[in-house]
């Protein structure tokens, strides 16, 4: 569950637009709220505007038309430096200084804010401790002596510094190969749960937009915005044909990772002993996806579940999957914000 609930808007787009000076329409004027305290992934095609839509929050690009507000403020009055301090952002390859250790990096905003040296070594060894390094053995390296997933956890590290209201991050996990990206992305939606920082994040990967965000926001050419929704609400209601189309046809295949297993979705304990799961047994709030995998591996496809406390609670068939499956596509349809399971 997300540390705070998302509140009030803390970005506002205004109709705002992009084009650039070759006549490239790159954002085609778009109004869009980013709450407090949500995680809203930017997902769409390669072209779809979407880095321009982030850049024009910290005024890395200016909009040609509408504005861009930020805490009641539109960003064009701000001055982009003072503006820029107080915003993370993180993009795919990092760009870490490579003469510079991963600790004096992270180090990087609370020099520039004047930080004292105590309360910045503090400050960089509880970060590399949340993004999952070691300060000891980490701290002291170079860039080039981590490996790529270590160095986009520097990256991620580097922006929370200062802890920053609003982090930006342009496919922060593009460059790290497909194994590492996945515990890359569980550990992000860990770090943000906890902090709670408004975060825009944009990908052109639809299973990472709907495994990462509180919202979706789904663009097409020409920076359109076609969707912004829940993401189950995204896979099971997709608002047009080019949401329909980009999402592709394993939507089932996609809710998996995001549904989790309730009391109502299992039968009763059999008298015969189900075979546990590999891995340890099912327990209620397993995603789905972790359920399946068992039923997969399952001799006679009937799996035990237990309570969180390990007492048993019933067991799971694939009639059960199919249960949970509709549940979650029909318990979301209503609401506006349904809270994730951690
Ligand atoms: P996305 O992030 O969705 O891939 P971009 O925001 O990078 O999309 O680009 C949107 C459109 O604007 C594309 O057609 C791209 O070629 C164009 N574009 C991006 N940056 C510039 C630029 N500096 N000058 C001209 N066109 C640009």
């Amino acid at each position: 569950m997300p540390s705070a609930a998302p509140g009030a808007a803390l970005i506002r787009f205004e109709a705002a637009a992009k084009t650039y000076a070759d006549g490239t329409v790159a954002v085609g004027g778009l109004d869009l709220e980013v709450r407090e305290h949500e995680l809203l992934t930017l997902v769409g095609p390669s072209g779809s505007g979407k880095s321009t839509l982030l850049r024009m929050v910290n005024r890395l690009v200016e909009p040609t038309a509408g504005r861009v507000v930020l805490d009641g403020q539109d960003v064009m009055s701000q001055d982009p430096v003072l503006l820029r301090r107080g915003i993370g952002y993180v993009i795919q390859n990092v760009g870490l200084f490579p003469h510079r250790t991963v600790a004096q990096n992270i180090a990087t905003v609370p020099g520039l804010l004047g930080w004292d040296r105590r309360r910045t070594q503090d400050r960089v060894r509880e970060l590399l401790r949340l993004v999952g390094l070691d300060p000891a053995v980490h701290g002291p390296r170079y860039p080039h002596e981590l490996s790529g997933g270590q160095r986009q956890r520097v990256g991620v590290a580097r922006a929370l510094a200062a802890n920053p209201r609003v982090m930006l991050m342009d496919e922060p996990f593009g460059a790290v190969d497909p194994e590492g990206r996945r515990a890359l992305q569980t550990e992000f939606r860990r770090i943000h749960d906890e902090l709670g920082t408004t975060v825009l994040l944009v990908t052109h990967d639809i299973d990472e937009a709907v495994l990462l965000g509180d919202r979706v926001a789904v663009f097409s050419q020409g920076g359109r915005l076609e969707q912004v929704d829940t993401p189950v609400r995204v896979l099971t209601r997709p608002a047009t044909a080019f949401v329909e189309q980009f999402i592709g046809g394993a939507r089932a295949v996609r809710l998996l990772s995001l549904a989790t297993l309730a009391p109502a979705d299992l039968a009763p304990r059999p008298t015969a002993s189900a075979t546990p799961a590999p891995g340890g047994a099912l327990r209620v709030g397993d995603t789905l996806e972790r359920c399946f995998a068992a039923l997969a591996a399952s001799p006679d496809g009937v799996v035990p579940v237990e309570s969180a406390a390990g007492e048993p609670l019933g067991t799971l068939t694939l009639a059960g999957l199919h249960a949970a499956l509709r549940r979650s596509a029909q318990a979301d349809a209503g609401d506006v914000a349904t809270p994730r399971a951690g």
